[in-house]
């Protein structure tokens, strides 16, 4: 009655329709509400044995043992609980008589219904909505009614600011508390403040709420361990409606320095302004975000609402207005590799953020930028030069990665190489600076920041190779490639490649920087003591890396020995028991070789493409979630379409199907990504090449039209893709603006103010 009437249109909605306890972390993670500063998982507002709450501020990490350090769980301020005529309304107790929860991802809403029945039976009607503001990134609000259909009684409304939570240690039986209380106050008219400090980062977190409802009560204030309790009573009447509004604002010292003063603040604030303005302007907010990120997929509803599941996410992720933290590979929607980034962001996350939303892509790449000088470290420490970004980084941007992991309970232990080990990393963030580079045109960030990094990087990697007397070439050694099923392995191709990239690139910026930027060439040159001797070793190295390849077969090798692994059945072998039996085989857990064919399309001919996808498809296990989306990109490139449509409904939906089984412990963010990339570089097929955007499409057979904008250099590219054509459009109506755009083996000129359509055949 109340609430539906506020929901958007089918496909945009993901709903739960009956409660199983069992599944409520599941649907925490799907429900989590973000805006980038702060992530609150999808629990009940009432409570449940099952849950596990969580509230992450972006960048507030706090020290742990064996993880190193780790996104720490905030206090949770989603408790709103009722207590209907002396009886406590639980979910897992009495009778549910209707549920469902909903998740507008147009308005970037989570709303709740229930109809519960107690014990002596009472029925009791909740409806609320809730939501993290995309506007004001500091505030939150919960906003319900309450009905107690066949009853009078006294009602207890109660709203707490609860910082008695844990993350889950190793094991999840181990919990261990982040934050110990500082303060709390009862503000009586203007709510209560609750403010708690991280035990070893000694970052402090205000939160403040106010509990308001649209008739009388009496107040009281209720304190428990490290928890604050608004606590409203009325007097209810059967069949009446009670409305009741939480506001909650929150700040932290990573943002100003008197967190009680701001946090105060900003609840009066929008307690003045009120729920409905509130709403409205988080509501214009999304409407602002889908303008640009939509992707409209017209004759395939499942497809189009799953899609829009992934940009939400992706949406929600990300914090423009801070360029010191980045998003965790589960962002901020739980509590799995603890927080920590990895190359997830840059490759998978990051092309979404260039294309629709430059300035956020920017704050990623800085926050890359402000670890420099720790990338820098990290490769000190290993016996390199240059910068070594980290496998797993947090907030100081040295190394994160776990050496081991165990079970304390049953002493069994598995050693981590992949920080000592998976380097490619380095590469990945040099390839993402390149990227926004050449699709923002974005200057002043390429001199005062990229070209530092690009120059570093490749720092990194000539000290990293050995020259091999035998093969007559620089070779690397010992390293774990995107396929995490083989350690120690020399020459992955993946690497070896991408690290001569990386080299070339910095050559060619440097030239670049020569001949058109000298001074900030010169301040650069001298601010990471850079020589001509060096420069001449990078070139030689960069001609003179060794890349596994058979000319015969066209098919390069993942790495040297790789083809001569074992081949073996794996059928019927559950994913744990796979790591421990595919290192002496051929078995893979994720894109590698074909993982490069997409990333440096350019450097390699259709025919070495086809043969390796053909080659490394049937070794593919797709253990992981990255996997996929690649896999169905480069199925379309290569025209091999088959399993292409699964592959991208896999990647847009491994958390909504619980593919990996652990979306309880935070969404798949690659993932999110990847499931982007197949829409726009899988269907619609669009590279860059020379520096000008290229489209070349194919559309699933039941696809009428698939639309999206892109931004290029400033200008928005309105794109709408149907069997037969491409239309384009420039989001400007002056003439002067122009975008060049390579479709067919043409060049087309779109103006603004024209719509370019151009005649296709996707089949
Ligand atoms: C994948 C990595 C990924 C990491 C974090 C691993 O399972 O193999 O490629 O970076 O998960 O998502």
């Amino acid at each position: 009655m109340y609430i539906d009437t506020l929901l958007s249109e089918a496909d945009w909605l993901i709903t739960e329709e009956d409660y199983h306890p069992e599944k409520n972390q599941f649907y925490e993670t799907l429900f989590t509400l973000a805006n980038g500063y702060v992530g609150a998982r999808g629990s009940l507002e009432q409570g449940s044995q099952t849950g596990s709450p969580g509230t992450y501020f972006a960048g507030v990490y706090d020290p742990t043992p064996v993880f190193f350090t780790e996104l720490a769980n905030a206090p949770n301020w989603l408790n709103v609980k009722i207590v209907a005529n002396n009886e406590s309304i639980e979910l897992e107790k009495g009778r549910i008589l209707k549920y469902k929860r909903t998740l507008d991802m147009k308005k970037g809403l989570l709303t709740q219904i229930f109809r519960w029945e107690g014990a002596k039976g009472q029925i009791t009607r909740f409806e609320d909505y809730r939501l993290v503001h995309l506007n004001y990134k500091h505030v939150a609000l919960l906003k319900g009614v309450i009905v107690p259909e066949n009853y009078d009684g006294p009602f207890v409304v109660k709203s707490g600011l609860n910082g008695y939570v844990f993350n889950t240690g190793v094991i999840e039986q181990l919990l261990i508390k982040h934050f110990k209380l500082t303060e709390y106050e009862d503000r009586e008219a203007e709510g209560i403040y609750l403010e708690m400090k991280s035990r070893l980062s000694g970052i402090s977190v205000g939160e403040a709420s106010k509990l308001k409802l649209s008739v009388p009560s009496e107040r009281s204030v209720e304190i428990d361990v490290d928890k604050i309790t608004e606590v409203l009573t009325f007097e209810a009447k059967k069949g009446q409606a009670y409305e009741f509004e939480k506001y909650v604002t929150f700040y932290t010292s990573r943002d100003v320095e008197d967190v009680k003063f701001h946090t105060l603040k900003e609840l009066n604030t929008r307690v003045d302004q009120g729920s409905e303005v509130l709403l409205r302007e988080h509501v214009s907010a999304w409407e602002q975000k889908w303008l640009d990120a939509d992707v409209k997929i017209h004759g395939d509803e499942v497809a189009q609402r799953s899609l829009r599941f992934n940009i939400f996410h992706l949406i929600q992720s990300a914090n423009e207005d801070d360029d010191r933290v980045s998003i965790p590979a589960k962002a901020l929607h739980g509590e799995g590799y603890r927080g920590h980034i990895f190359w997830d962001t840059e490759i998978f996350m990051l092309p979404f953020f260039i294309y629709t939303n430059p300035r956020a892509a920017r704050s990623l790449l800085m926050y890359r930028y402000h670890n420099l000088d720790a990338a820098r470290e990290n490769a000190r420490i290993q016996g390199y030069k240059g910068a070594q970004f980290p496998w797993e980084s947090a907030d100081t941007g040295l190394e994160t990665t776990p050496k081991e992991l165990g079970n304390p309970l049953t002493g069994e232990t598995v050693r981590i190489w992949t920080g000592e080990e998976e380097h490619h990393i380095v590469a990945d963030v040099a390839y993402a600076v390149d990227h926004y580079y050449v699709a923002t045109g974005d200057e002043q960030f390429l001199l005062k920041y990229g070209a530092e990094i690009l120059l570093e990087t490749a720092r990194f990697w000539a000290s990293r190779v050995q020259y091999d007397d035998r093969k007559k070439a620089y070779v690397i050694k010992k390293v774990i490639g995107p396929d995490e099923f083989h350690e120690h392995v020399d020459n992955n191709i993946y690497t070896n490649y991408m690290a001569k990239w990386n080299i070339s690139k910095a050559l060619e910026y440097i030239d670049r920087l020569k001949q058109k930027h000298t001074d900030s060439w010169d301040k650069l040159k001298k601010k990471i003591v850079l020589s001509s001797r060096e420069i001449r070793e990078w070139k030689t190295i960069a001609n003179n890396l060794y890349l596994p390849y058979d000319e015969k077969t066209k098919l390069y090798e993942e790495f040297e020995g790789y083809f001569k692994l074992k081949e073996i059945d794996i059928s019927g072998v559950d994913s744990t028991g796979l790591e421990k039996i595919v290192k002496d085989t051929k078995w893979i857990k994720q894109a590698d070789v074909v993982m490069l064919h997409y990333l440096l399309g350019d450097y390699f001919d259709q025919e070495t493409k086809k043969v390796n996808f053909h080659y490394y498809k049937r070794w593919t296990t797709h253990s992981s979630s990255l996997s996929p989306s690649i896999y169905a990109i480069m199925g379309i490139e290569v025209g091999n379409y088959r399993d292409v449509y699964q592959d991208f409904m896999r990647s847009t939906r491994i958390d909504l199907d619980d593919e990996q089984g652990n979306t309880s412990i935070g969404i798949h963010a690659a993932s999110l990504g990847g499931a982007w990339q197949v829409a726009i570089n899988g269907f619609a097929g669009m590279r860059i090449k020379n520096g000008m955007l290229s489209f070349k499409p194919w559309l699933p057979e039941k696809w009428g039209k698939l639309e999206f904008k892109v931004k290029w250099w400033g200008e928005t590219l309105n794109v709408a893709i149907t069997h037969e054509t491409v239309e384009l459009k420039l989001e400007t109506t002056d003439p002067t603006r122009t975008v060049e755009v390579n479709i067919a083996q043409r060049v087309w000129r779109v103006k603004g103010g024209e719509t370019c359509v151009i005649s296709v055949c996707s089949q």
